[in-house]
């Protein structure tokens, strides 16, 4: 096989990783189910001593995840939130953190409620103006972690700027890429140290299984995140990873399709007079959309939209079909999310508020079906208003 770093990213995402099995030619990488590994001599092994240090099934996944993102090494982990929690071991007692304002909700809880108690010390700040992280910045700052395009407004931060502020106080710049997927963004060519995701979303993309992966082409970071792996147990199964390479082989087709289909829906909501916002990254009067442009090559497949009270946001989930009422996102299935109610709750109200989720907003995660249903069944919610 070519060196993966050759080949374009649908070869990849078919090929990288995965090598016959050795001992029947087995074109899938076999499910390890096991935890230990037979060794001929005390020390003597094949690489593989116990399954929370490494599996077979496992690594090939690693391969996969790295190639993915050209990237020199990849980890995964048994959630989004077990990657991200494993980066913040990387740190000490009196670090300071700047982190976007609009995170995904469950990394604003456990850095709020379970890291700020070990003394480590947050700045949530809006980044997507960069005058925001530097007027944080204190002497202790380590890290500079942003979304982008944050969950659920869709803010968009300019990730070669936020490398230029981590250059000057010597901060990692972590970019939670979960929404882009390797797709549509590569942030380690952009300045990223590490680069997380919850493979639970696009990169598994069929809503079968939880997990989470960081990337880098840091070794000494590879080596401490490993090592923090293996002594706090964070592990994925070889069944979740054998699940997401099979997902990966078509994360290509599945995320030309997500686009495609949400530019269609993006065309189709923005002149319906029951939407008082929208929010789309694709969307030239974004904000962002300028950043957007220059750093992705695509605007991934969610739309947020304020239907302007709790009522109408109700009316409008009671109208829909096809559309899910579910948390979570990134499938090939559309969904549908009230994030005050559902994912949000955790942030605090006046928070809420001054983010822009209030009761009336929707966010949507379109999938891969026909976008006609698609767009049929949203005419239907909106009707109901
Ligand atoms: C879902 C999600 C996470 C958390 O991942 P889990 O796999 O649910 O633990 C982190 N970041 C983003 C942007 C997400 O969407």
């Amino acid at each position: 096989m070519k060196d993966y770093k050759e080949l374009r990213i649908g070869t990849r995402a078919v090929h990288a990783g995965v090598e016959p099995d050795p001992s029947t030619g087995a074109i899938m990488t076999p499910i390890y189910q096991t935890s230990t590994y037979v060794q001929q001599a005390p020390g003597k092994h094949k690489g593989y001593e116990y399954s929370r240090t490494q599996n077979p099934t496992r690594t090939a996944l690693e391969k996969s995840l790295s190639a993915l993102e050209k990237a020199e090494f990849g980890i995964a982990f048994s959630s989004g939130m077990a990657a991200i929690s494993a980066v913040m071991q990387l740190l000490k007692s009196g670090d300071h953190i700047i982190c976007s304002d609009d995170v995904y909700g469950g990394t604003f809880r456990l850095f709020d409620k379970i890291y700020r108690n070990y003394g480590l010390e947050f700045s949530f700040v809006d980044s997507s103006n960069l005058a925001n992280v530097r007027a944080s910045l204190k002497s202790k700052t380590r890290v500079i972690w942003i979304e982008t395009p944050t969950n659920p407004t869709l803010k968009v931060t300019d990730i070669r700027g936020a490398r230029e502020i981590c250059d000057d106080c010597k901060a990692l710049l972590v970019v939670d890429n979960t929404f882009m997927s390797p797709y549509f963004q590569s942030p380690l060519q952009h300045g990223a140290d590490l680069v997380l995701y919850s493979t639970t979303k696009y990169i598994a993309g069929h809503s079968d299984i939880v997990g989470g992966a960081v990337v880098t082409n840091n070794a000494g970071l590879a080596e401490r995140l490993h090592f923090i792996q293996n002594a706090a147990g964070a592990v994925p199964g070889p069944m979740d990873c054998f699940l997401t390479l099979r997902g990966i082989k078509t994360l290509h087709l599945r995320m030309q399709r997500h686009e495609e289909n949400t530019r269609a829906i993006f065309e189709f909501l923005k002149s319906q007079p029951q939407i008082k916002k929208i929010y789309y990254p694709g969307d030239d009067r974004h904000p962002g959309y300028s950043v957007q442009c220059r750093q992705a090559c695509g605007h991934g497949a969610i739309i947020s939209l304020d239907l302007g009270s709790l009522a109408n946001a109700g009316k409008f989930i009671s109208g829909l079909e096809v559309f899910k009422l579910a948390e979570s996102l990134g499938g090939v299935e559309s969904l549908v999310d009230h994030p005050a109610i559902m994912t949000h709750a955790s942030v605090d109200p006046e928070t809420r508020t001054a983010l822009g989720i209030t009761d009336g907003f929707i966010r949507l995660s379109i999938g891969i079906e026909d976008v006609r249903d698609l767009i049929s069944d949203l005419q239907q919610g909106l009707e109901r208003i």
